[in-house]
């Protein structure tokens, strides 16, 4: 855990502020129910906060209490500069390093001028002048309860904001079941449900929240689905034309990667997901148990993330990826077999 300067921000914060709170491109649950909820935590504490995310995220975030107030920035682009350049403090949610925001808006981030202070669980982070890191975190979400709770302010979580930390700390965990969902989680869980986070609710408008088409293209996903069992693993593909063929929707391969890992025996699992617009072969690595995929995709696929849960990238065609992918694997033969104990 490394805890930077954080007797300095609460200095710093005595007195109101402009407060900027930026999320990582494609932002997931994680990232938007903790640039919400820090945001109208903030806000009570009487500073000026907006949320600025590069891109888009899915439908099914779109309820979020405060969505409707974060602006993007590839859309909104003079209006993000502005506030980004007028602030008087940046905070970076849910990522380690400036260029996982994208190019674009790195470019705006690393000429700022003031300081940035990072909440954050991924590995390896950027050094910035105030910062909360702990890779031991399941989410964003709970480091955000626990930097509240840090500055004896427990009693400012309302609905609103314990609704957005459910949300985050919810879907970062897999519902609560990934290895990073301690004892501490479930408290933590426990106090948002009695500040008036309705888990019930929240499922449902997260998991629940399909079109026919998502269900198709999991159909087309499933039926892509490749197995190499003397490597326990597991990938799937999803070309741009099948993506096409089901209207594919932002949002809509989330947790796909996470039907290939459910198979019995299988501990590493990948989905490689063309992008044309962006010319690249989009990648989720998962795995169980002590094989990193974060070093795999660091080591291969110039990206990163978590032990368990990492993402990537290739600039190859599908077909050279899917070759370069299995040809890996034989390095890791080892590694693989030894990594989980069922
Ligand atoms: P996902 O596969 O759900 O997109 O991402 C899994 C985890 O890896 C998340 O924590 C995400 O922030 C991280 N991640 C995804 N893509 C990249 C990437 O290209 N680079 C790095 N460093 N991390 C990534
Ligand atoms: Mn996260």
């Amino acid at each position: 855990m490394i805890l930077k300067a954080f007797e300095e921000l609460k200095r710093f914060l005595e007195k109101p502020k402009k407060i900027v709170i930026v999320g990582h491109r494609n932002p997931d649950g994680d990232a938007i129910g903790s640039t919400l909820a820090l945001k109208h935590y903030l806000g009570k504490k009487g500073h000026d906060c907006s949320v600025v995310v590069p891109n888009d995220y899915p439908d099914f975030l779109h309820w979020l209490p405060g969505s409707e107030t974060t602006y993007r920035f590839d859309w909104q682009n003079s209006q993000s500069q502005r506030m980004i350049n007028n602030s008087d403090i940046i905070f970076l949610l849910d990522f380690n390093a400036l260029h996982r925001v994208g190019s674009d808006m790195q470019n705006t981030l690393e000429k700022y001028s003031n300081d940035f202070a990072m909440i954050d669980h991924h590995q390896q982070p950027d050094d910035v002048k105030y910062m909360y890191s702990d890779v031991t975190i399941c989410s964003t979400c709970q480091m955000v309860y626990q930097f509240i709770e840090m500055n004896n302010d427990l009693d400012l979580i309302d609905t609103d904001i314990a609704t957005c930390l459910y949300t985050g700390i919810m879907t970062d965990t897999g519902s609560f079941r990934f290895r990073s969902t301690t004892s501490d989680t479930h408290r933590i869980i426990a106090a948002l449900i009695d500040k008036g986070a309705e888990n019930d609710r929240i499922h449902n408008n997260v998991y629940d929240a399909n079109s026919y088409n998502r269900l198709l293209l999991l159909g087309q996903a499933l039926s892509n689905l490749q197995i190499l069992p003397s490597y326990k693993t597991a990938f799937i593909t999803l070309t741009d034309e099948e993506k096409n063929r089901f209207d594919f929707q932002k949002g809509d391969t989330e947790g796909v990667v996470n039907y290939a890992l459910s198979l019995k025996g299988i501990i590493f699992a990948a989905i490689f997901i063309e992008d044309k617009e962006q010319k690249i072969i989009k990648i989720s690595f998962r795995s169980k148990g002590n094989f990193s995929v974060n070093q795999f995709s660091r080591n291969h696929f110039s990206g990163g993330g978590h032990d368990n849960a990492a993402g990537g990238k290739s600039d190859e065609s599908m077909e050279k990826t899917i070759t370069n992918f299995t040809s890996l694997l034989s390095e890791y033969q080892s590694e693989l077999e030894l990594s989980y104990e069922e």
